[in-house]
């Protein structure tokens, strides 16, 4: 029987870097559902549709073929139409795209079938926002990362400082605050812990204790 861990939380709580290692250390595929979203939001950016124009959005998912494959390395890769956009989807302009797109009951429903019939083929790490209470509301763990805004800002200034971009602090913060503020807000599939999920807050944390936090929840509630 296949495993998965839902893994949600706002912006840059570290929910991707966790996923990916507990996904490494337990020899699960790793699902990474914003990198689908961005991918939406930079189709509907690059053809000049504004995210809030659904009917114009819904016919561009028409012709949209959206799919993710795995590296060698096991890194998840995201193809638009045929073309590698794994790059090119993290940007912030990008990650205001897929807010906007993302509150659309189009866009989720578009992409809701691609992720659970990933939980069915495979064991999975899962992140989102949406993964413990809408995606797989029976997964077998569900953890909702969180941390304060001005540490998940930090890591995020920091991160795109790392790729060589010029980033101000300030700027980064008040957009990661509007998306979450965006994403919790939306009437759909909004961003909120699940009633079963364990919540953990990693503002103290380092990287290695919050995984080995989570490694212990994993084994504690799978057994
Ligand atoms: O996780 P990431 O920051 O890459 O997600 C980008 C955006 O995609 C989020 O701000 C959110 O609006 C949307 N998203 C979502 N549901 C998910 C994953 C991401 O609405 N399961």
């Amino acid at each position: 029987m296949n495993v998965s861990i839902a893994i949600d939380g706002p912006a840059g709580a570290g929910k991707s870097t966790m996923a990916k290692r507990v996904a490494e250390k337990l020899g699960y595929f790793y699902v990474d559902t914003g990198a689908l979203y961005r991918t939406v939001g930079l189709h509907v950016m690059r053809n000049g549709v504004s995210p809030a124009d659904e009917v114009s959005i819904k016919k561009l998912l028409r012709d949209l073929d959206i799919s993710f494959y795995y590296a060698q390395d096991g890194t998840q890769r995201m193809s638009l139409n045929g073309e590698d956009v794994s790059d090119a989807i993290r940007t912030p302009d990008i990650s205001h795209y897929a807010s906007a797109v993302s509150a659309l009951a189009s866009v989720r429903a578009f992409l809701l079938d691609m992720q659970r019939n990933m939980a069915n083929k495979h064991s999975v790490v899962m992140d989102g926002r949406d993964i413990g209470t809408v995606v797989l509301p029976n997964a077998s763990v569900k953890l909702f990362l969180t941390a304060k805004a001005e540490e998940r800002a930090r890591r995020r200034w920091k991160e795109l400082r790392e790729k060589g971009g010029e980033y101000d602090y300030e700027t980064v913060l008040t957009d990661l605050i509007g998306r979450d503020k965006a994403d919790s807000e939306r009437p759909i599939a909004p961003l909120k812990a699940a009633q079963d999920a364990v919540v953990l807050d990693t503002t103290d944390l380092d990287p290695e204790a919050t995984l080995s936090e989570i490694l212990r929840i994993i084994k504690e509630r799978t057994g």
